[in-house]
């Protein structure tokens, strides 16, 4: 397959594979972003050269049961906003080393399966699993309406055998639940 077919496959915005290399259990694409950086905090582009770049590599979909990484330069832009550090990147989110669809992917799964299952199935450590799965409830909950329910039931369940208590609260009519 030719690298602007595989970039086409790749389907992510702003970039162009460059290189592949498929290992026994791994495909790493090297791939080099297109177009100006843009800042992550007002969003315009930046049109003067970037002062640095950052290699980095990021976990993305599993390439035929492969586990695929992607390796980026990440360019250090100084915004007129005042922003200073590496620019945006809308498949990938600040500080993070995997992709976004890639922690929707572990999110998805999370909620149908224990984390110990889902790190055991993608080879990621439990606390991967952990901190995806948190970060995939806390996007969930931001795109929830507030609701100002008439009643509301209070519950308290033991965790970890007896060990730790949690109180759920219940909006019934609403059917909603928080821990
Ligand atoms: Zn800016």
């Amino acid at each position: 397959m030719g690298l602007e077919l595989l970039t086409q496959v790749l389907g992510l915005s702003d970039c162009v594979v460059k290189d592949i290399l498929i290992r026994e259990k791994e495909i790493i694409l090297k791939i080099e972003r297109t177009g100006y950086p843009y800042c992550p905090r007002c969003g315009q582009h930046y049109l003067e050269a970037p002062k640095d770049r950052r290699k980095q590599r990021v976990e993305d979909l599993s390439i035929c049961g492969k586990r695929c990484f992607l390796e980026i330069v990440k360019r250090r832009i100084e915004c007129s906003c005042g922003f200073k550090g590496t620019e945006g990147i809308e498949w990938l989110e600040r500080y993070e080393r995997v992709t976004v669809r890639y922690q929707n992917w572990i999110y998805a799964f999370c909620k149908r399966m224990t984390g110990i299952d889902v790190a055991i199935l993608f080879g990621i450590s439990k606390h991967m699993v952990y901190r995806l799965d948190k970060e995939g409830i806390q996007r969930e909950l931001a795109l929830q309406k507030p609701i100002r329910p008439k009643r509301i039931g209070v519950d308290e369940i033991s965790r970890k055998k007896g060990h730790r208590h949690a109180t759920i609260i219940s909006a019934p009519d609403e059917r909603k639940i928080e821990t």
